[in-house]
């Protein structure tokens, strides 16, 4: 296990020269993009599983320690049509599988915000690089609160968008069908402006396909719903008559300065003219482990490419093939990662399938029911967005429930598809607080607004 004092750990590709202090990044290196366009100037750290053209893509992974991909991942090019300077990748929970980013094959990231601690994960890199000023933009991937517990934890503001909102296209699957890439900023406007820069259909990802339930495809006039929308425009703070709806069972059980850091964001929103009530949504209860078991499962299918042969690193073979195979993986993979390749394989074997695997879409499905109640009466949805403050390095990587049970209050949110930000809400003794708004699905524009009446 890597100790904190090791940061930052070996293999990063850093110049001596270059101030990294608390070990965001993994690679620097710097593309220029566009002459000019909407992000022209600025700067973006780039999520370590997404994939760069000739630059190196390790997924926080020994496994793809030497990887460079022959091309970029669909939003890295939108970046540099849109003007952005890529300046490197950041350090990740391995193949995003982690709420601390210290399972990272490379060492442990600090928490800019609050030294000593993590910075959140899986993106604890992103958020940590945009917290320190080394980037003015960061992409994060999040397939179960990635963006949103970083972003959370090192103060500053991130999006998970809406599924099929952002192309997936270059994204290094961990769990397909829950995840989504998003931007992590210093403020809601700048967090739109990157998501305005990313977002829309690409035809090399089939998800990002608009959704044509009968009353989307009228709202949208039959076009993906990032067509018609300017995502920076929305960030007015306008949130009169806006109706909150506070999720009782995800403010119950978190930590008490957490809770009043909450309240008194609330508070903001309704002097701001918003209106606020409490809503019940018992299906959350049963998120972690729905969670766990469908993005266990996922993960299982998603990294059986990862073999030595096909991707990743291998000591060369051996003479037996399953030998050459398992030497590879037990080498290339950690401890965490491997983990949850046997509990997911274990999770879809036959006999155990409907046991666990379809118990869990069951859950979704009633996720899924159970938001869409709520957004009957409310616009927007809001909780901590982390139950607790960023934990001490160290602290948690002895005990990987407990870090599961961290992700209550976003794994909801990638369960149900929907859109969710993000933005900072106080601090405690322990560092930062999150204040989590969700939205209806494609309805980024109304987290946007409610989120920027914090600032
Ligand atoms: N902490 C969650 C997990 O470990 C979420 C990770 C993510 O969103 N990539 O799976």
């Amino acid at each position: 296990m890597m100790a904190a004092q090791d940061s930052p750990g070996e293999g990063r590709l850093v110049a001596d020269d270059f101030d990294d202090e608390h070990g965001a990044f993994l690679t620097v290196e710097r593309v220029e993009g566009a002459d000019d366009g909407p992000l022209a100037g600025a700067t973006v750290a780039v999520k370590d599983n997404i994939s760069t053209d000739g630059m190196r893509t390790t997924c926080g992974s020994a496994m793809l320690a030497d990887y460079v991909p022959p091309y970029d991942a669909t939003v890295v090019e939108r970046l540099k049509d849109a003007g952005a300077t890529i300046v490197g990748k950041t350090n990740m929970d391995e193949f995003g599988m982690g709420t601390t980013t210290e399972t990272s094959a490379f060492g442990p990231t600090d928490n800019p915000a609050a030294p000593g601690r993590v910075p959140g994960g899986s993106s604890g890199g992103s958020a940590a690089a945009v917290a320190a000023g080394q980037a003015d933009y960061a992409l994060g991937s999040d397939t179960g609160g990635s963006i949103r517990c970083p972003a959370a934890f090192c103060g500053v503001v991130g999006i998970k968008p809406t599924y099929g909102l952002v192309s997936r296209y270059g994204l290094v699957a961990y769990a397909n069908s829950l995840e989504q890439i998003g931007p992590i900023a210093r403020d809601v406007e700048g967090a739109a402006t990157v998501l305005d820069a990313i977002a829309g259909p690409d035809e090399r990802d089939a998800t990002t396909r608009h959704d044509t339930r009968d009353d989307l495809a009228d709202e949208y006039d039959g076009q993906h719903p990032a067509a018609a929308t300017t995502y920076a425009d929305a960030a007015d703070g306008d949130v009169e008559g806006l109706s909150v709806g506070v999720v009782t069972n995800l403010v119950e059980g978190a930590d008490e300065a957490v809770v009043e850091n909450f309240e008194a964001a609330l508070d903001d929103l309704r002097a701001a003219g918003a209106t606020v009530h409490e809503v019940s949504l018992p299906s959350v209860e049963t998120a972690v482990q729905a969670y766990y078991v469908i993005a266990m499962s996922e993960a299982s299918s998603n990294l059986a490419r990862f073999d030595g042969v096909r991707y990743g690193q291998s000591g060369g073979y051996d003479g037996d093939w399953n030998e050459t195979f398992a030497k590879a993986r037990e080498e290339g993979f950690g401890e965490e990662v491997k983990r949850r390749i046997l509990l997911g394989t274990y999770a879809l074997s036959a006999g155990y399938h409907d046991k666990y695997y379809k118990q869990a879409q069951d859950a979704r499905a009633w996720l899924k029911q159970d938001f869409d109640e709520a957004f009957e009466d409310a616009d927007v949805l809001a909780s901590p967005t982390m139950p607790v403050p960023p934990f001490e390095l160290g602290e948690s990587l002895d005990d990987p429930l407990q870090m599961y049970l961290a992700d209550a209050n976003t794994v909801p949110v990638n369960l149900a598809n929907l859109p969710a930000i993000s933005v900072p809400a106080g601090e405690t003794d322990r560092g930062p607080v999150g204040l989590q708004l969700v939205g209806p699905a494609f309805g980024e524009e109304t987290i946007i607004r409610a989120g920027s009446a914090l600032e």
